[in-house]
């Protein structure tokens, strides 16, 4: 069987904070500027296909957002979703370093002190026919994965919740995820031959430090759409009604209570032992990790869980932080943010990476990723194209599911298969790239493709929607 293919999209969100009163505000389009200031992105309306194959750009409200490259496992997008961070923590320290009325903040959150929300969307090719319809039991499943997978945080009466984004989703599927928030995304583009597969948006879900947690929400996701796929069916655990279960565990946590449509009721850890059960009967033995979670969370022992869920870690802080100074004091509500800030002195993470207080993938792996696509997918040409364009200084457009040389010009190579990692067509471009001189770029041209201090050259930026 073909692994399924998985990538992760992470909104981070970009604060401005002026280094004294007299310093007037920065706008969010300034602040994004600035940012990006100096990467070859600023050049081409900051939207950018990168050697390792992921997309970094500019979404709507000045934020930026990293698309990681086409993945064949949870470990390799965990790890995509990291060098992306990465990438965007040297932008921030550099762009701080040049900023003396401002600092920048980067927060890889769901949720700011506001009323804004940042999205993390994770996308698995399905089979067409696995959304026609969906399996109400996997939207039961989603809901209860949340006692694994949720970021934590405060709400806004400040009490603690295991998702505060949740209470900001009111739909289970949407064909608008910018607007109506639904936990799917029911937009038909499946960046892959539309007669066989679908993408299954997944647009509700936390964002996580933790690289374990990352990696067992989209493990974990995708074995159930293995079990469905294989014609195990979750239909006697649709819930009566999702979004309100989706609020009442992100409130409770695993002892909620979820009513199910058939009329009875489950606990969510209770659900999601069931339908890692099932996959367990069905033969799948990749779970053995996960089994051991729900067991210490049903025994009891959750705190055990810290350095792997990020909920658990970050409530452990804060209660520590409470006791400290009491619940009602400024610093809890900053430390809440500090959880997820991208930068070294002030952000959290990299200290409890560091201590081994969160899980962690191996640093020289997050920074080989950084400039290395997946090896085994549609993404290696995609990174290997663009290296090679970049380093040659050659014009060229790219998406999801084409590469094409324009200088000089070259017919379109279409990609549909997000597995394929070889192609004759792809390599003897390549080759021709290396033998055949490029005709000479304007500086103006030059600007346009991008060819700057990131040494990117330029693509065609896919059209953002409104
Ligand atoms: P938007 O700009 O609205 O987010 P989009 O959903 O197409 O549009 P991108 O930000 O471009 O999103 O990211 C697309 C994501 O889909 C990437 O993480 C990419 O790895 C992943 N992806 C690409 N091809 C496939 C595929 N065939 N199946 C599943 N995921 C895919
Ligand atoms: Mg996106
Ligand atoms: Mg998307």
């Amino acid at each position: 069987m073909t692994p399924r293919i998985v990538g992760l999209e992470t909104e981070y969100a970009l604060m401005a904070l002026p280094h004294g009163p007299a310093a007037p505000a920065m706008a969010p389009a300034e602040a994004i500027t600035e940012l990006f200031r100096g990467t070859a992105t600023q050049h081409r309306s900051h939207n950018r296909f990168l050697p390792n194959g992921g997309r970094l750009y500019v979404d709507i409200g000045s934020h930026p957002e990293y698309a990681t490259a086409e993945c064949s496992n949870a470990r390799d997008a965990a790890l995509q979703d990291r060098a992306g961070e990465l990438m965007l923590q040297k932008m921030l320290e550099a762009a701080n370093e040049r900023l003396d009325s401002h600092r920048l903040h980067l927060l890889k959150t769901n949720t700011d002190s506001g009323d804004a929300t940042f999205g993390c969307h994770e996308n698995y090719q399905v089979k067409r026919e696995t959304l026609d319809p969906l399996d109400p039991g996997f939207v039961a499943f989603l809901v209860a994965r949340t006692v694994l997978s949720a970021g934590g945080g405060l709400d806004k009466s400040g009490a603690y919740v295991l998702s505060p984004r949740a209470f900001h989703i009111h739909r289970v599927q949407s064909a608008d995820p910018t607007r109506l928030r639904p936990m799917i995304s029911t937009r038909d583009e499946p960046h892959a031959d539309p007669a066989a597969f679908a993408r299954l948006q997944v647009t509700f879900g936390d964002s996580t430090m933790s690289d374990r947690a990352t990696e067992i929400r989209l493990r974990l996701t995708s074995t159930v759409l293995d079990l469905i796929e294989g014609g195990v069916s979750l239909c006697d655990l649709a819930l009566a009604d999702p979004i309100a279960s989706l609020h009442d565990c992100s409130r409770h946590g695993p002892a909620a209570i979820l009513a199910l449509r058939s009329g009875g009721a489950v606990s969510a850890i209770d659900l999601l032992d069931t339908v890692v059960g099932r996959c367990e009967a069905a033969g799948i033995d990749s779970l053995l990790d996960i089994r051991d979670m729900i067991d210490r969370i049903q025994g009891g022992e959750q705190d055990t869980l810290s350095p792997s869920v990020d909920w658990i870690c970050k409530k452990l802080l804060l209660t520590e932080a409470a006791d400290r100074y009491g619940s009602s004091d400024p610093r809890i509500p900053r430390l809440n943010l500090a959880f997820h800030d991208l930068d070294p002195r002030r952000g959290l993470a990299d200290r409890l990476r560091a201590s081994g207080a969160m899980s962690a993938l191996p640093l020289e792996d997050v920074e080989r990723a950084v400039s290395t696509p997946p090896s085994d997918t549609r993404a290696a040409l995609r990174g290997r194209f663009i290296a090679e364009a970049t380093r040659l200084e050659r014009a060229y457009s790219v998406s999801w599911t084409h590469i094409r040389l324009d200088s000089p010009p070259h017919p379109q190579i279409d990609l549909l298969n997000a597995s394929q990692c070889s192609d004759s067509r792809v390599a003897d471009l390549i080759d021709v790239m290396a033998t055949t001189p490029a005709p000479p770029m304007s500086r103006l041209a030059r600007l346009r493709a991008g060819i700057g201090p990131l040494h990117h050259a330029g693509e065609e930026p896919p059209a953002n929607r409104p």
